[in-house]
């Protein structure tokens, strides 16, 4: 029997992060764990409950109300992951918005939210057996997990990418405005003061801009082979 490994996967925005852990992880029998969802979470929450005004995030009340943001995720056979369960209402599609999207990058440099969400990350990959994707799971989350891959590719590539996910979900949104907000994000996530996005050291890289799907799974099936002997 193989021995069960914590696989982090971190990297840019729209780099086909969640696709890449989702499939490993349903390869291997392991649990996948999409920790972006979980800070879209909190900002649709923060939408709805009038904490952002003039597209500006009011950080005290945010954080005064974290006791009462409960998030969890409900497995979907369909999708063969977990949808986002905020405060009990299966909030899956509504976490996709490019709303939300411009929002995010700002609600997940905040210290308190990061704090909360991370504990809730650690919980949820105590018995090992997951594969976990977001910007710091290599870093801050598990610094001691078996394997991290850090992903990336070209802005063009990732732009294109998420924008042909979002029109085939029904979204109403421009190739140039998803470009924008790919961008910002990135810049956003690299230059916060809490858990910058970053490759650990010990992070395997890889650019997947002219990769197929089925080259990056042949390319991570060796490695997983060996570190899980
Ligand atoms: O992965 P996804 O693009 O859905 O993540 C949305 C945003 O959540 C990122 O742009 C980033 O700001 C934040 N995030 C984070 N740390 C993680 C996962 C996501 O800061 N571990």
């Amino acid at each position: 029997m193989s021995k069960k490994i914590i696989i982090a996967i971190d990297g840019y925005s729209s780099c086909g992060k969640s696709s890449f852990a989702k499939a490993i992880a349903a390869k291997l029998g392991y649990i996948f764990i999409d920790t972006g969802a979980m800070y879209r979470g909190v900002t649709l929450y923060a939408l709805r409950h009038g904490m952002v005004v003039d597209g500006r995030v009011d950080e005290a009340a945010l954080v005064a109300a974290l006791p009462d943001i409960e998030i969890s995720f409900a497995y979907n056979s369909e999708r063969k992951a977990g949808d986002l369960i905020l405060c009990g209402e299966n909030v899956e599609s509504q976490i996709r918005t490019i709303e939300v999207s411009n929002l995010v990058s700002h609600v997940s440099a905040i210290g308190k939210v990061r704090e909360r969400l991370v504990a809730l990350q650690q919980r949820m990959g105590r018995d090992k057996g997951v594969v976990m994707d977001g910007r710091d799971i290599g870093t801050t989350v598990f610094p001691d997990a078996e394997l991290k891959i850090f992903m990336t590719a070209s802005v063009e590539v990732r732009a294109e990418r998420r924008y042909k996910e979002l029109i085939a979900g029904g979204h109403n949104v421009t190739l140039e405005e998803v470009r924008r907000n790919v961008e910002e994000r990135d810049n956003i996530d690299i230059n916060r003061k809490e858990s910058p996005l970053r490759k650990a050291d010990d992070a395997l890289l890889l650019d997947n801009s002219d990769m197929t799907v089925k080259q990056q799974m042949e390319w991570v099936e060796r490695i997983i082979d060996e570190r899980t002997r």
